[in-house]
């Protein structure tokens, strides 16, 4: 495994420094890159999906464990690190990982086919809620997302009703996975080390996934969140078709995922 010092010595040697705006802080402490794979049960042949690579911390391991891996990584001096110390062991996709905000890029979907992949990653900050919410939605295939975020995140994705982080993410993610805060980690496991806390999570879908309308809950939530602190009958109006039980009084920021997927059903009745 890459210790810290070979990951300076890596940039180093070609001039480079990490580069903020790529969210590059690198994981260095190995039992915490183990405690990831282990924890995300790949086996040898599995396909595994890993979002930026950066030098091949966590991708070395994976490949040495007889992963399939694809990687896809935006900064190119990054990719050649990779490629040279992997070479045709990892199938490298050199480009940003998502294609848009709501989807992933033509060139990872290619690459997975309609293979079961698990994604493995310490996720860059900028993209990774896009990332968690795409492949969770959009890709049914996906077995689990294990991941280290930062641990502001990882809260909204594990939140509850009622609180300040319950939000589209969290209803989302209580649909249609169990989420686990597998670790808490701080910023000293990281290079440089962030100005925030960073946790390790596990994003498993509920097996069989819930019958939901995947096109319509997105737009609905953002409706219905970007107002939470007012009451749901001036959010969706005055004709809507309130289910028994649910008070148009209540507030989107109490509603539990079961209520509001009885309003995502009545709203589909209205057209
Ligand atoms: N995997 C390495 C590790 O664990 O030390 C590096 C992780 S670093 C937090 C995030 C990596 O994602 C960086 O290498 C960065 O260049 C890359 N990255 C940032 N934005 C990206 C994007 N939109 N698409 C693909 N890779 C991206």
């Amino acid at each position: 495994m890459q210790s810290l010092t070979e990951i300076k010595a890596l940039l180093a040697e070609r001039g480079l420094r990490p580069r903020h705006r790529f969210g590059q802080n690198f994981l260095h402490d190995h039992n915490l890159l183990n405690r990831l794979i282990d924890r995300s049960g790949v086996q040898r042949g599995d396909l595994v999906l890993e979002i930026g690579p950066g030098t091949g911390a966590l991708t070395e391991p994976l490949v040495e464990r007889g992963c399939r891996v694809i990687a896809c990584e935006i900064d190119r001096d990054m990719c050649a690190i990779v490629r040279q110390r992997l070479g045709d062991r990892v199938t490298l996709i050199e480009g940003d990982c998502l294609d848009g905000k709501h989807a992933m890029s033509p060139a990872i979907v290619a690459a997975i086919g309609d293979e079961p992949v698990t994604l493995v990653a310490n996720l860059p900050y900028q993209v990774a809620t896009s990332v968690m919410a795409n492949l969770l939605c959009d890709y049914p295939s996906c077995r689990g997302q294990y991941v280290t975020i930062q641990r502001e995140v990882g809260d909204r994705l594990a939140a509850l009703p009622g609180g300040d982080a319950w939000g589209p993410i969290s209803v989302t993610m209580s649909i249609l996975a169990r989420v686990e805060m597998v670790a808490s980690l701080p910023p000293s496991c990281f290079w440089p080390a962030p100005e925030v806390r960073s946790a390790m999570v596990a994003i498993e879908p509920i097996q069989p996934r819930p019958e939901v309308d995947m096109a319509a809950l997105s737009p609905f939530l953002h409706t219905l969140f970007c107002k939470r602190r007012k009451q749901i009958g001036s959010i969706l109006g005055r004709s809507f078709p309130f289910p028994s039980g649910i008070d148009p009084m209540l507030r989107p920021e109490v509603l539990t995922p079961a209520q509001i997927l009885q309003l995502l059903a009545a709203a589909g009745t209205m057209e």
